[in-house]
């Protein structure tokens, strides 16, 4: 396994969790503490329940049963209430906890356990493979070694090594402008009414997302056309945008701030031989929907499921074949289109067609049976039925 991610860690664990040996690399020297992930759908809880572990991550989490479409003028669009899905799912709700928090609980997991092999600080720079399996080049303090395996799980992240190493393309686009996230202890609770823990706010000219997570409220928006990541994140600079979200004359406590670039792009193959691409190094896309942690555990959790097989001599190598059809059209027809779908509503400049949108939310919103079907898919439940559909 490349990459001690939330997608890494998760199918590591899978995998010890049937008795497979597994080698993990990652190239920093501690679990990433960065601030990107922060919701868990229903799906995957019910996965990370298989494997013994959602009752830690909702202990350190929040639960959400409800979230939000709003509008800057008109306040709440839509409420989805995911209680629908109790027929579809153990945890109808999702989870709000950052991604680091799932890597720490399910890495301290991994490293206890008989058969698994967990190096931090060293870098996979390279495979080599052959009839029998592959070799890892990686890079530690001090100096360079191979490791030997079956298979290579690629989780390295969205400018993984290994899939540039095999000339896999990742062909898609880089939106223009940065993306900000910043954090704060103030309650904006206090001054929308009726705020949900999510909430995804339009506005013609200044869209934004609030996302609570234990402690502490984050606010997602794009920066503006000739701002710099440099300039954005500088203090003045970040309390006047902020103030323009919700006004408050005060000054905010800003705990931490990151610029992202965001892309939406999907590997031309996510198996090259014995070697697997999953989660970042396989799709990126916008944050609009928390779709790509989740459907990283989803690859994942599919991978580790026919690994186990062949493993087992139950499956033949074919069934790797299976995962790269089943799981790469969920990235590009489902995730790729949605999020781009939740960009284009937040931002919908023409008043009519803003107009539209809002009465179709409220309408289904209003329906159970309806709102079902949305939150089915919102929550990547359709996505998974689609996959396990193809042969
Ligand atoms: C602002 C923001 C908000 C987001 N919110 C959500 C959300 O709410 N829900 C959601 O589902 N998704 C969300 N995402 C996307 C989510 O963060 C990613 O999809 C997720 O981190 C992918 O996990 P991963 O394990 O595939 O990759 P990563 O998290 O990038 O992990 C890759 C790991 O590999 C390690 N690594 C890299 N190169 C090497 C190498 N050569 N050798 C060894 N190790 C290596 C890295 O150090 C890292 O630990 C968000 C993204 C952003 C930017």
């Amino acid at each position: 396994m490349a990459g001690a991610g939330p997608v890494g860690c998760v199918t590591a664990l899978y995998l010890a969790r049937r008795g497979i040996p597994v080698t993990v690399v990652e190239a920093a020297r501690d679990f990433q503490e960065d601030l990107r992930a922060s919701t868990f759908h229903p799906p995957t809880l019910d996965m990370l329940d298989d494997l013994g572990v959602v009752q830690m991550l909702i202990g350190e989490g929040i639960i959400c049963p409800v979230w939000q479409h709003r509008d800057t003028r008109e306040g709440v669009v839509a409420n989805w209430d995911l209680g629908v899905l109790r027929d579809d799912t153990r945890h109808p709700y999702r989870v709000q906890a950052e991604q680091f928090r799932l890597t720490r609980i399910v890495g301290n997991v991994l490293r206890g356990m008989p058969g698994v092999d967990f190096r931090f600080a060293t870098r996979a720079s390279g495979v080599e493979q052959d009839a029998d399996g592959v070799t890892l080049h990686v890079e530690t303090a001090n100096g360079r070694e191979r490791l030997r395996g079956r298979y290579l799980v690629a989780a390295d992240g969205a400018s993984s090594a290994i899939r540039k190493s095999l000339g896999i393309e990742f062909a898609g686009l880089t939106f223009p402008e940065l993306w900000l996230v910043v954090s704060t202890p103030h309650d904006f609770a206090r001054h929308f009414e009726r705020l949900a823990p999510i909430a995804y706010v339009a506005d013609p000219d200044n869209w934004f997302v609030f996302v609570r997570v234990p402690g502490l409220w984050r606010l997602l928006f794009p920066t503006r056309a000739g701002d710099t990541a440099e300039r954005i994140v500088e203090e003045e600079v970040l309390q006047a945008r902020v103030q323009e979200y919700c006004p408050t004359g005060a000054r905010y406590e800003i705990v931490h701030r990151t610029a992202y670039a965001v892309h939406q792009r999907v590997a031309s193959s996510y198996r090259k031989g014995r070697v697997l691409l999953a989660g970042d190094s396989a799709h990126i896309n916008n944050p609009l929907g928390g779709m790509g942690m989740n459907g990283g555990i989803h690859d994942g959790i599919n991978l580790a499921e026919k690994l186990v097989a062949i493993w087992r001599g139950e499956g033949e190598d074919g069934l790797l074949d299976r995962y790269d059809r089943q799981r790469r059209p969920i990235a590009v027809e489902v995730v790729q289109t949605a999020t781009l779908r939740n960009k284009a509503l937040l931002e919908e400049r023409d008043p009519a067609k803003r107009r539209e949108k809002f009465d179709v939310l409220r309408r289904v919103s209003e329906d159970p049976r309806r709102a079902r079907d949305y939150l089915r898919q919102s929550s990547m439940i359709t996505g998974l039925e689609r996959a396990a559909a193809i042969t």
